[in-house]
C-alpha cells in the first residue's frame, strides 16, 4: 500500500537537525551541547576545513585561500567534503550541521542528495544576532595556542591579561577572528546565509531564535521546537 522506500519510516528516519548564524551567533556552541544531548554527531564545514589545513591535504591548502580573507570556499570543494561527512557511518542516526549549506547552491546539493534518500531536514534553526553584538563577540575571542583553552575578553578573560591560565603561553586570536576579518565575513557571508533562511522558509521549517539570551534559553527553545522538551 505504501511507496516509501525502505527505511525511510517517519519513526526511523535520521535526525538532520540544520544550524543556522552568523558568524558569532553561537551556533558552534549550540551544535555541540545539541550533540551531547542528543547522542548524534556535530558536522561543521569550518572544523573540517581547519581540520584539513592542519593536515596540509590539498583540500586544506585550497580553503586556506579563502579563510584567510574571510570568504566563502567554493561550491565545489564545499559540498563533497561535506557529504561524505554526513554518509559517514558516524552520522548514521543523523546529525547537527553547522555552517553547511552556507550557499542556495549548497542548500539545494543537500536537499538533492537527502531526497534521492527518501530523507529530509527535520528543522531549521535560525539564531539571530544584531551585527554589533556579533563583532564584539567574535574580536574578543582568544584561544592559547598550547592547551586550546578558549577565553573571552569580555566574558571570560585570563587571571592574567594575554596569558593562559593553564600554562601561561600567550594567547592568541584565530587570524580570521581579528575585527577586520570579522567584518569581511559577515559583510560576504550574511547575504547568503539570508538566502538559505528564505530557501527553508519556503519550506516552511525555520524556526528563528533570539541568540542574544543565555546559552542555555537557546538550547531549550530549540529542544522544544524538535519535540525533545529538554526534560521539562
Ligand atoms: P566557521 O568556523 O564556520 O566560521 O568557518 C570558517 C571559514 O571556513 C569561513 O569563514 C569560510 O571561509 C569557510 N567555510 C566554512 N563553512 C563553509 C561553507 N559551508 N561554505 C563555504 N565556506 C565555508
Amino acid at each position: 500500500m505504501t511507496d516509501e522506500a525502505p527505511g525511510a519510516r517517519a519513526d526511523d528516519e535520521r535526525l538532520i537537525l540544520l544550524l543556522v548564524g552568523a558568524v558569532g551567533a553561537g551556533k558552534g556552541t549550540q551544535a555541540s551541547i545539541l550533540s551531547r544531548e542528543l547522542g548524534l554527531p556535530h558536522l561543521a564545514s569550518g572544523n573540517l576545513f581547519r581540520a584539513a589545513m592542519a593536515a596540509g591535504t590539498p583540500l586544506g591548502e585550497e580553503a586556506r585561500v579563502y579563510m584567510e580573507r574571510g570568504e566563502l570556499v567554493p561550491d565545489e570543494i564545499t559540498i563533497g567534503m561535506f557529504m561524505e561527512e554526513l554518509g559517514a557511518p558516524a552520522a548514521a542516526r543523523g546529525a547537527i550541521l553547522d555552517g553547511f549549506p552556507r550557499t542556495v547552491g549548497q542548500a539545494r546539493a543537500l536537499d538533492t542528495t537527502l531526497a534521492d534518500q527518501g530523507e529530509r531536514i527535520r528543522r531549521v534553526i535560525y539564531i539571530e544576532v544584531p551585527t554589533d553584538t556579533l563583532v564584539r563577540r567574535v574580536a574578543g575571542r582568544w584561544v592559547c595556542p598550547e592547551c586550546g583553552t578558549p577565553y573571552h575578553e569580555d566574558t571570560d578573560p585570563p587571571k592574567v591579561a594575554g596569558r593562559c591560565d593553564r600554562d601561561g603561553t600567550a594567547l592568541r586570536q584565530r587570524d580570521d577572528d581579528r575585527p577586520e576579518v570579522v567584518r569581511a565575513r559577515l559583510e560576504r557571508q550574511v547575504p547568503p546565509m539570508l538566502a538559505v533562511v528564505e530557501h527553508y522558509e519556503r519550506a516552511g521549517i525555520v524556526d528563528r531564535l533570539d541568540g542574544t539570551q543565555p546559552i542555555e534559553g537557546v538550547t531549550g527553545e530549540i529542544l522544544s521546537r524538535i519535540g525533545h522538551g529538554g526534560g521539562a
